[in-house]
């Protein structure tokens, strides 16, 4: 037994030269002993790792492991063991066991974190393909924004370029209406005088200064005065809308009282209204007041009350009537007749100038109307007309209303 083994069990070595190995061993160990390590070894010849309690010299139990070996040494047989002390060998394998433990948990979470990695790899490649799709997907939008771009881009041009031919069109187009007024103007001018002289020298034959005149000649004097009047008439509609056209009308709007300028009107019209044997009826709304040039308004209701005297057969009727009406509130002044009445189709054209429905049956040059609404709206006004065919006509003449406090 050598230093380490003896000092393990408390003893010298010296002590325990010649004692028999199991008094050396506790009870439980010497029976371990004889019951199967030294049958072991003396079957085999060899025993690997066998656990022997054996007994400190103050008899506290002390776990070994055995490795022994039978062999013959000069006749005698020798069994050489080597101990390792169980308490060592567990605090070895213990901090072996802590160390896997650690090693294997260090693994497992290595494991779980490749697997995160691995994970978060996946995430990232599907992303990145997305990425890609989503890039490629840019690119093409990108490349239909430009050509859209570059589309618009053309349009614009072309608007661009439209615009300066329009603008240049209208400036042509508003220089030839100018040249056009003016030059109604001019001529409008330069035929009344002639005309007017015709009149005044038929006027002279009638009057017999040249001699005598017979039945037949007067006839066709007056035939030439009828003619020489509606002349000189559509000449001065002309020159009118001319004017209007050209923009050189001025308005002097003012507040106006609705029933004085109606009565300020039939005077006119009242003998035309006793050769048509028409009866005629007014009414107007107490105090109603508008906003117009009266001169203007006076002339647009003179065409009016005319016109209804013109298509009105004998015996019929015609009513003028003012009130407020619609929102913003103006005031509407009608003029009703019971006369041949208007085509609903026909009801817009009457407006545009040199417009007849019923070709040459009446007087009249076909401007009245376009003068008139011309007019109206001149004066922020306007002028409307209804009608059932052979029912009699409505036309409407709206004003700006002027409250009481104008
Ligand atoms: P004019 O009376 O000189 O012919 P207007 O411009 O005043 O010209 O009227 C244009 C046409 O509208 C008239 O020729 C007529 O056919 C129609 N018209 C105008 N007023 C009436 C009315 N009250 N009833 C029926 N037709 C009308």
């Amino acid at each position: 037994m050598n230093g380490t083994l003896a000092s393990l069990l408390g003893y010298q070595p010296d002590e325990l030269r010649g004692r028999h190995v199991e008094s050396l061993l506790t009870l439980a160990g010497r029976i371990f002993y004889q019951t199967h390590f030294f049958p072991l070894l003396r079957l085999h010849g060899r025993a690997n790792e066998i656990f022997l309690l054996l007994r400190h010299r103050d008899g506290r139990d002390v776990g070994a492991l055995v490795n022994a070996t039978r062999r013959e040494r000069d006749g005698t047989v020798v069994n050489d063991c080597v101990l390792i002390e169980v308490r060592e060998r567990r605090k070895y394998e213990d901090e072996l066991l802590n160390a896997r433990r650690t090693a294997e948990g260090a693994n497992a979470a290595l494991q779980a974190r490749t697997r995160e990695v691995e994970a978060a790899n996946e995430r990232l490649t599907e992303q990145a393909a997305e990425l890609e799709l989503q890039t490629e997907q840019l690119i093409d939008q990108t490349a239909e924004l430009e050509a859209q771009s570059e589309e618009l881009q053309a349009l614009n041009d072309e608007l661009v370029e439209r615009g300066e031919d329009l603008e240049q069109a209208r400036n042509g187009a508003e220089e030839a209406n100018r040249a056009k007024s003016q030059f109604l103007a001019n001529m409008s001018h330069e035929l009344r005088t002639p005309l007017n002289a015709i009149g005044g020298y038929v006027q002279l034959i009638e009057l017999g200064i040249h001699g005598p005149v017979s039945d037949e000649q007067r006839t066709t004097l007056e035939r030439i005065t009828r003619s020489q009047r509606h002349l000189l008439h559509l000449i001065n509609d002309l020159l009118n809308l001319a004017r209007i056209e050209a923009g050189r009308i001025d308005y002097r709007v003012e507040r106006v009282i609705v029933a004085d300028l109606i009565a300020n009107v039939l005077p006119m019209i009242e003998p035309q209204l006793a050769a048509g044997q028409l009866s005629l009826s007014v009414t107007s709304e107490l105090g109603l007041a508008a906003r117009a040039d009266p001169e203007k308004a006076q002339q647009v209701l003179i065409n009016l009350l005319t016109n209804a005297v013109k298509f009105t057969p004998a015996g019929g009727t015609i009513a003028v009537d003012a009130a407020m009406t619609g929102s913003p509130e103006r005031v509407a002044i009608r003029v009703i007749d019971s006369g041949i009445g208007i085509q609903r189709e026909k009801l817009e054209s009457i407006f545009e100038p040199f417009v007849q429905l019923r070709e040459r049956k009446t007087e009249g040059t076909g401007l009245g109307l376009a003068i008139s609404r011309d007019l109206a709206r001149g004066m922020g006004g306007d002028l409307l007309a209804t009608s059932e065919d052979g029912a009699g006509s409505i036309f409407t003449f709206l004003l700006a209303a002027s409250p009481a406090s104008d």
